[in-house]
């Protein structure tokens, strides 16, 4: 099983045995990031594997691997003698491991790290992307066969991904730890274990002052209490999310709280993906038995649906997707959890005699238009693409028009209930509002079917007025009970949402 390590980027011994402390209990081994250090205490780490307790990584990155040590290589290669000199015969006391990059070869560190059992890890960091030589570089690093190799590359989109899991399948027969920097190569952290590394790294990124030692790491207690690291095994079933840019979603957190609590051998893991066809490759790599579709791809998914359900047929809109032995079955969750989450909210059964203002026109805007229309209400579709609006709104005999100060000025006729299904607001980019030409009367009811932020302006702006408000929180926890069902084949478990803490 994959080790977890904590990167020590602390400017001081003592604070980096106190983060160590501190996350202990999430993590197998630490390394010390010397470069991190102030001076001064560069010549003070001999002692640090004996007052960590734990097996720790003696590694002094340069900055042209990411690193932050400065000076020049002979006062680097004096560093690293000192950490391995005066070795005991205690080997509690000496470092685990060292981390000699691909080009330093000296031949006196190495004998000193073999003679005293300090495994060498011989690395090499790409930090602009994936090597097209990858599988052979990296059996390149061996010169004796003792050594790990650590490969860490830079995926820049998800082909590169699915380019380090082969590469992983190719190099099974030696130690490794081979991972993905940055925001496209996080699920290579989640699965290390599927890529039969070594480690995982892990930095304590919340911390006050915290440096982060490589970009794209979790937190340890992110990876272990959220993605049940610690019980991922070969048996362990994918499902995860795609979308893109992906960097707000909280299904992950969901999901993965709902196999720990029931005690499923799954792991939900997120899939940011530039593009589509790179996922459905890479899902076919993995395994992946289910996932959630979400922005900007549940029209795009219907090409590679070898079944649709009625409501993605009728609604051209999936976000759910569940491996079968006739290839990809695609489903809607978002109808019925938005339906369920506005009655809820409004208190009523249908939607009779209510006049409703969709904003937007994309995959979530087609569920609530259907659902409108099933509930009996009528509505105006306004859109920053009109074109899209119109398409939308005929289906149903709605209105439509364009999402600024003239749309603005039809929707006092529909404006009972607002629904904002636009990504405008939602994190990264929380300042942005999707019709700011709209001025609240205080009488609405307002539903954003964004969640993060939990009040985008849009909602501020209806609170300001003393509107009845509701984020989309509720409605990502219904449609999510009903993807479950999807996904595991069984009714979400009853009593089960009251065990759910969700950020
Ligand atoms: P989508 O299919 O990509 O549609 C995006 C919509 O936003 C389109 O109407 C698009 O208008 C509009 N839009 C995007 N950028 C815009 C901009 N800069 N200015 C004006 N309009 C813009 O996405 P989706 O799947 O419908 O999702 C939309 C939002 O709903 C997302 O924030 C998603 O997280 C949220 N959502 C929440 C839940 C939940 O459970 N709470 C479920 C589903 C979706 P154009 O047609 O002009 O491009």
């Amino acid at each position: 099983m994959a080790k977890i390590c904590l990167c020590l980027t602390g400017k001081t011994l003592e604070r980096n045995l106190d983060l160590l402390a501190k996350y202990r209990k999430y993590v197998d081994v630490a390394e010390l990031r010397v470069d991190c250090l102030d001076p001064d205490e560069r010549f003070l780490i001999r002692r640090f594997p004996e007052q960590a307790g734990v097996p720790v990584i003696l590694t002094i990155r340069r900055k042209e691997e990411g690193g932050y040590f400065s000076g020049g290589e002979g006062s680097r290669i004096s560093l690293f003698s000192k950490g391995l000199a005066f070795a005991e015969a205690d080997r509690r006391k000496n470092f685990a491991y060292v981390d000699l990059e691909e080009d330093l070869n000296v031949p006196s560190l190495e004998e000193a790290a073999r003679t005293f059992g300090t495994r060498i890890i011989r690395s090499f960091h790409n930090n602009k992307g994936v090597d097209d030589n990858l599988v052979e570089r990296m059996k390149k690093l061996r010169h004796v066969g003792d050594e790990i190799v650590k490969a860490a590359v830079f995926p820049q989109n998800l082909a590169d991904v699915l380019r380090i899991y082969r590469a992983a399948g190719e190099t099974r027969d030696f130690d490794k730890v081979l991972l993905g920097m940055g925001h496209y190569g996080t699920n290579t952290r989640i699965l290390a274990d599927k890529l039969g590394s070594y480690l995982s790294f892990v930095s304590a990124k919340d911390e006050p002052e915290a440096v982060l030692a490589a970009p794209g790491q979790l937190d340890p207690k992110e990876l272990v209490e959220i993605y049940r690291f610690r019980k991922l095994n070969p048996s362990t079933i994918l499902f995860g999310i795609v979308g893109f840019p992906l960097h707000a979603t909280s299904s992950p957190s969901f999901f993965n709280q709902v196999y720990t609590e029931e005690n499923i051998n799954a792991v939900y893991v997120p899939f940011p993906a530039d593009s589509l066809e790179s996922f459905m490759e890479l899902a076919k790599e993995l395994g992946i038995k289910g996932a959630s579709v979400t922005v900007p791809y549940k029209e795009k998914i219907l090409p590679y649906l070898a079944v649709q359900s009625e409501k993605v047929w009728a609604l051209e809109a999936c976000n759910t997707i569940v491996a079968s032995p006739e290839g990809w079955m695609g489903y809607n969750t978002d109808c019925r959890g938005f339906s369920d989450s506005l009655l809820n909210f409004t208190g009523e059964k249908d939607l009779r005699g209510q006049r409703v203002t969709i904003i937007g026109a994309g995959g979530a805007a087609r569920a609530v238009a259907a659902e409108v229309y099933r509930l009996k209400g009528k509505a105006l579709v306004l859109n920053r693409t009109v074109v899209r609006a119109k398409r939308l709104a005929m289906a149903y005999k709605f209105a439509w028009g364009s999402a600024d100060a003239e749309g603005a000025e039809l929707m006092k006729r529909y404006n009972s209930i607002v629904i904002q299904t636009t990504s405008v607001g939602m994190e990264p980019a929380p300042g942005e509002d999707p019709l700011p030409d709209y001025q609240f009367n205080g009488k609405e009811k307002v539903m954003d079917l964004i969640y993060k932020p939990h009040e985008t302006l849009f909602l501020k702006r209806a609170v300001e007025a003393g509107c009845a408000v509701q984020n989309g929180y509720d409605m990502l926890i219904r449609q999510a009970i009903y993807q479950y069902l999807f996904f595991m084949g069984t009714e979400f478990p009853s009593g089960l949402m009251n065990r759910i803490r969700m950020s």
